[in-house]
């Protein structure tokens, strides 16, 4: 179980979390929504260990994991997905998938066995796995950025943003293998902007506004509070590009953070590809 208590987080002297509480149980899938700008990604980046908080504390099945560096949050079965593009587009499926394996460094068989593991609740993407990335459309590619993450056996998985710039429809489908995921009994934390989609998939529900929460419970009681929701549809869809890069970086810096730690190198000596 995660447990998020009393959460202060800045962005240089911009004070953008204040007390964050939240929960998520073994085996759940809760849904963190908000307004544009409310800290929905701040909060992931602080679960996952790429933000520090400068008060409270994250702990995961009772052990403290706040201040441990991405890497180490990872190897506990935290993963964070990035929002917008998480996929190589210039090599394939295969090799998209062979990179996520990264975490098992020389260990070759457990990283096969996690592929084809990956690859059977993919059907999709076993058939097509010699397939440059880069062609496939766009709600295919975030199926194989969900595939990157189950590759790397989650307990948690971190969700921003699964649908940017895709169709409700398309939303949909990469839904039900969130859910599919789930049932395989990882539990999810789904940033989304189609509010009905994810409460639609989620037991539970936060609402964040300004950096507070402002509703947490039953994600059918959510539907209910127009008050809340209705910033959120006005809001729209422009929330986009600025979040879908910083969410990159982020994935692309804890992949390594993994390498240095796998190759017992000093973290931070690697430059950073930013
Ligand atoms: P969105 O739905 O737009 O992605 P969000 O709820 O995920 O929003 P965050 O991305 O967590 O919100 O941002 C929370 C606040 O922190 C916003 O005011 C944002 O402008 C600011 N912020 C985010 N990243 C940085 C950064 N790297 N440096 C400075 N301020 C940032």
């Amino acid at each position: 179980m995660l447990k998020v208590e009393g959460i202060h987080a800045f962005y240089g002297p911009i004070h953008v979390l204040f007390s964050i509480d939240l929960e998520v149980g073994d085996g759940e899938i809760v849904a963190l929504l908000g307004t544009n700008g409310a800290g929905k990604t701040t909060i992931l980046r602080v679960i996952s260990g790429v933000l520090k908080p400068s008060l409270g504390h994250v702990t995961w099945n009772g052990e403290q994991i706040d201040g441990m560096r991405p890497a180490e949050v990872v190897r506990r079965g935290i993963v964070q997905m990035p929002g917008g593009r998480g996929v190589f587009p210039g090599m394939t499926i295969q090799e998209n998938l062979e990179m996520a394996g990264f975490l098992y460094g020389r260990d070759r068989a457990k990283r096969k066995e996690r592929i084809e593991a990956t690859l059977e609740i993919f059907p999709f993407l076993k058939d097509r796995r010699r397939q440059v990335a880069g062609t496939l459309s766009g709600g295919q590619q975030q199926m194989v950025t969900l595939a990157k993450a189950f590759v790397m056996d989650p307990k948690l998985l971190l969700i921003d943003e699964l649908s940017l710039g895709l169709a409700p429809k398309v939303v949909e489908e990469l839904l039900d293998t969130v859910r599919r995921l789930n049932a395989e009994g990882v539990a999810v934390v789904i940033v989304e902007q189609h509010v009905d989609l994810a409460l639609d998939v989620a037991s539970r529900a936060y609402f964040l506004e300004r950096g507070e929460v402002r509703f947490s419970g039953p994600a059918d009681d959510l539907r209910g509070r127009d008050d809340l929701l209705r910033s959120v549809f006005l809001a729209g869809a422009s929330a986009g590009a600025q979040t879908e890069d910083e969410a990159e970086v982020a994935l692309v810096h804890s992949i390594h953070e993994a390498e240095d730690a796998l190759a017992g190198a000093e973290p931070g000596r690697r430059p950073r590809r930013r």
